[in-house]
């Protein structure tokens, strides 16, 4: 592993790789861009090209004892904290601190990577500014978030930024490949045509069960018509006790909805090779059909603001209820 080994982010590769090549690299720096991009996966690799014993300057070699044990994830001086039920929590703040006690015992820096570092409570964020605000030395802070909105703007200023892009559906593939899905062709490219640039959601979207609750699902949706609130009902339930797929759930509407957005605006369907759901495009004219841009734009803002609501323990069957009863009113 090294930094040769991250795919489709060479702009923030090579952005981390030249504060490690000038030996600066600061005290904290977010990794942020939306899920499923690499961040993590390059955050492991930082941990090696500056604790690399055999370091070729910008990057790590990959064989060294230092970068054998980080990639095996059981190096003593890195150190990765996750969130337990959904929260990161003072105390394990308070064991970084303790962590921070000593030393690095074999490398040079102590790295501590905290992922989903949004999902700091407020005591836990608290308790890290003041260490961010005077990192002990050879400490090195990588917080890795997709939702840096939610992050205290204290810690945020704390941190120099780098940001990861959706990755190429080129990347995407050769991702898969290296990883041998032995998936076919066909639902490789669906899967990665879904993805929106996430491998975590391209390997998602490659179990065929998956893909047929999506199937499922989106021709639901697309089948509503006027005053089917029984069906709105119906499917806002189902959601709702399906807490686990939430997430995959408001993307396949924003997806949904967003496709349908491009071919009101191009009828024709001129831009079909950028849709999400190309092998859904009848289904999807049909849903377009008589919905104007702004209202499908509209659809589209709600659907944000119930997504950045969902940290919050929302009812989520009452609030997807209200989202898809605007499909279905009377226009
Ligand atoms: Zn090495």
């Amino acid at each position: 592993m090294s930094f040769a080994e991250v795919i489709g982010q060479q702009q923030a590769v090579n952005q981390l790789a030249s504060m490690a090549g000038s030996g600066k690299v600061p005290a904290a720096l977010l990794l942020a861009g939306m899920e499923g991009v690499g961040k993590c996966f390059t955050a492991y690799q930082l941990a090696q090209v500056v604790n690399c014993r055999q370091s070729a300057a910008a990057d790590a070699c990959g064989t060294c004892p230092d970068c054998r044990q980080i990639a095996r994830r059981v190096h003593p001086d890195v150190l990765l904290v996750e969130a337990e039920k959904n929260q990161i929590k003072i105390d394990q703040v308070r064991e970084i601190h303790h962590y921070l006690g000593f030393a690095p015992l074999s490398g040079r820096f102590k790295v501590v990577i905290i992922n989903d570092a949004h999902l700091l409570n407020g005591a836990a964020a608290n308790a890290l500014l003041k260490t961010l605000e005077e990192p002990p030395a050879q400490t090195i802070f990588l917080l890795v978030t997709h939702r840096q909105q939610l992050l205290l703007p204290t810690i945020l200023s704390r941190c120099i930024t780098v940001m990861f892009k959706p990755l190429s559906r080129v990347a995407l593939k050769e991702i898969l490949s290296r990883q041998g899905t032995g998936a076919e062709a066909r639902l490789v490219e669906k899967a990665v045509a879904l993805s929106g640039g996430s491998i975590s959601r391209a390997r998602y979207f490659l179990d065929t069960d998956n893909l047929s609750w999506r199937d499922d699902f989106l021709s639901r949706i697309g089948a509503l018509t006027p005053e089917s609130y029984e069906d709105v009902f119906a499917l806002a339930e189902e959601v709702g006790r399906d807490a686990e797929r939430i997430d995959m759930t408001l993307y396949l509407l924003e997806t949904f909805f967003r496709d349908a957005l491009v071919l009101t605006m191009d009828p024709a369907g001129g831009g079909q090779c950028n849709l999400f759901h190309p092998d859904l495009a009848e289904l999807l004219q049909g849903f377009a059909a008589g919905r104007s841009a702004t209202e499908l734009l509209s659809l589209l803002e709600e659907l944000n603001r119930l997504q950045s609501r969902l940290l919050f323990n929302i009812n989520i069957r009452l609030a997807l209820e209200a989202l898809l009863m605007k499909l279905v009113a009377r226009r």
